[in-house]
């Protein structure tokens, strides 16, 4: 063929971490057959969809059965019962948005990707180290970007102090995924401000604030001053197991503007004409995850998972191991011990305790000297990993 393809691609790091974790436990099992690799590198739930949400989406089911009760295509930013129950939820928190601000859709990873679409050519400013899609998605359309360094000294809680005051767009993730830190009222205020003076946008990702037991927002519509320059990217992935279900949200303020385009009208006319809504099974689904039952039943899910999270702290906290996360995130972020690089410290906790985690360096340079635990595997598996450490660490 003689087609331009986009250059850009071109610019895009091999995406190797996950695989090159699995062909190294793979490698060591082989050569190790009896002994047991317990992962607590899992990246996905583990628990099932809960009873609630299984009994809504076999009533959904039945309905598309039935002729008078079929559903077609789906409207592109959700079913309205849908954004109206965003909306109560945002409310039992606290937060005031409306339903017509809400687009949902089938994934954060999507409305992440995608939503580079509705903007120009800004300068993107990006924590290291990160949630891979945010710097993927902006290469891939060619976009310079700033690395702002995350470390041990800011708590994995980079600020804008010392960045030049032009306009960005800024990618904030809290609880973070790798590091598990959350940034405060105060913190992100401050990260506010920065974008309203500077003319910034902020793009919020909330993936995992369900995880958050203590009093850290939940969402940047907490903040003052957000609603003229942020946009919030929510899932249910990880808050009610939706992770292969597949249903998030944006959320586009109306007051959000650049000179007199309104962002919202830019991000529903990109939506209507990429995406054609969310199944109407899943939608019911959804509809009964945050429902004041079906989010109780999901909190239990949640409440497993730091469980989990407290059992792997604690053993830090015995061990004086320097980390983040693990109170209000299920990622634990820890400091490598003796000085061990990221890479070096996976293959000494495989070969010598039969864990396998993920290697910071994986998520940006920043991460070097920094590993990644999760709390989705079982009781049993952390409780036995944490036997295996005690001894070991
Ligand atoms: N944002 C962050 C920070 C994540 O860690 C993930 C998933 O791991 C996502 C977004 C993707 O969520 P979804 O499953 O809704 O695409």
């Amino acid at each position: 063929m003689k087609i331009n393809i986009n250059e850009n691609y071109k610019n895009l790091k091999e995406s190797y971490l996950f695989s090159e974790t699995a062909r190294r436990i793979r490698e060591y099992s082989a050569k190790n057959p009896d002994k047991k690799v317990i992962k607590l590198s899992i990246g996905d739930v583990t628990l099932p969809l809960t009873k609630s949400v299984i009994s809504a989406m076999h009533e959904a089911v039945d309905e598309m059965a039935d002729k008078d009760t079929f559903r077609g295509y789906a409207p592109e930013y959700g079913y309205d019962f849908l954004r109206e129950a965003v909306a109560n939820y945002y409310s039992t928190f606290g937060v005031t948005v409306a339903p017509d601000e809400i687009f949902c859709s089938d994934g954060a990873k999507s409305d992440v990707g995608n939503i580079t679409d509705i903007f120009g050519d800004n300068e993107i400013l990006i924590p290291d180290p990160v949630y891979p899609v945010y710097m993927d998605s902006n290469i891939m359309n060619g976009r310079k970007i700033t690395l702002i360094k995350a470390s041990e000294e800011n708590g994995f809680l980079p600020m804008p102090d010392g960045i030049a005051e032009k306009p960005y767009i800024i990618y904030i993730c809290s609880p973070n995924n790798p590091t598990g830190a959350v940034y405060s009222r105060e913190q992100l205020k401050i990260w506010v401000d920065f974008a309203l003076k500077s003319g910034s946008l902020i793009i919020f990702d909330s993936a995992y604030e369900a995880y958050i037991k203590e009093d850290y927002p939940r969402s940047i519509f907490e903040i003052e001053g957000s609603r003229e320059c942020c946009i919030e990217i929510c899932s249910l992935s990880k808050t009610a197991g939706f992770t292969g279900t597949r249903c998030a949200w944006t959320v586009v303020p109306q007051e959000l503007s650049a000179g007199d385009t309104k962002i919202a009208k830019l991000w529903a006319r990109r939506q209507a004409t990429k995406f054609n809504g969310i199944p109407y099974v899943v939608q019911k689904g959804a509809l009964a995850a945050i429902s004041p039952e079906g989010h109780k039943e999901a909190m239990e899910c949640v409440d497993y998972y730091m469980g989990n999270a407290k059992i792997i702290a604690e053993l830090l906290d015995r061990k004086g191991i320097w980390y983040t996360g693990g109170i209000n995130s299920p990622y634990i972020w820890l400091k490598c011990p003796n000085g061990m690089g990221s890479w070096e410290f996976f293959d000494w906790l495989l070969e010598n305790a039969q864990i396998a985690g993920t290697p910071g360096a994986g998520f940006g340079e920043a991460g070097e000297g920094f590993f990644r635990l999760t709390s989705f595997g079982s009781r049993e598996a952390t409780l036995e990993a944490i036997e295996r450490l005690e001894k070991l660490l």
